[in-house]
């Protein structure tokens, strides 16, 4: 019986990949799967349901490990997971260029929000505007959202009333922002 602490490690030229079973296995009693690490911490699920993990054993994590295959990263030639091998949103990339690139999209989404805020702020200015007022509406289900709104002198009273317009279960969640 193949125990959660059990390490697999299997050689890709001088690529170590390491493997286990994944936890999930344990905790549902269901197919084995395991999880393979290459050395960037990068991840990737491989399985074989038709094993129970119960009757799993160590030779099936190795036959497992060894379907899955590493590429040069197409960035930065790095070890990456073959996606033609294994489940992986990384598309060929290793872990490292996969979060920069997400990390850029992140700031690049960020700096347009800003952007867009300066100019939308000097519009409303423009037009007699004082205040923008950047809010969290709470609904009573579903998630929370974030609301702009540019108003001339706002009271809180104005604010929490236009909250309770949204139905917002909270009405102090909000920023004023002095234009
Ligand atoms: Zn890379």
């Amino acid at each position: 019986m193949l125990t959660p602490d059990q390490k697999f490690t299997a050689m890709r030229g001088d690529v170590e990949l390491t493997a286990e079973v994944s936890p999930c296995c344990f905790m549902y009693g269901s197919g084995l799967q395991i999880t393979v690490y290459l050395p960037d911490r990068g991840r990737t699920y491989v399985l074989k349901k038709e094993i129970p993990i119960k009757d799993a054993t160590e030779a099936d994590c190795h036959a497992l490990l060894e379907t899955v295959g590493v590429v040069p990263c197409k960035n930065c030639q790095k070890p990456a997971f073959d996606p033609a091998t294994c489940g992986t949103t990384r598309d060929g990339e290793c872990e490292t260029c996969f979060l920069d690139k997400a990390m850029a999209k992140f700031n690049k989404s960020e700096k347009d929000f800003q952007e867009k805020l300066v100019k939308d702020d000097a519009k409303h200015k423009a037009k007699g505007f004082t205040h923008r007022v950047m809010a969290w509406v709470h609904p009573a289900s579903g998630d929370d959202y974030q609301m702009i709104i540019w108003m001339v002198n706002p009271s809180d009273a104005d604010i929490v009333a236009q909250l309770k317009k949204k139905k917002s279960t909270v009405t102090n969640d909000y920023k004023l922002i002095v234009l």
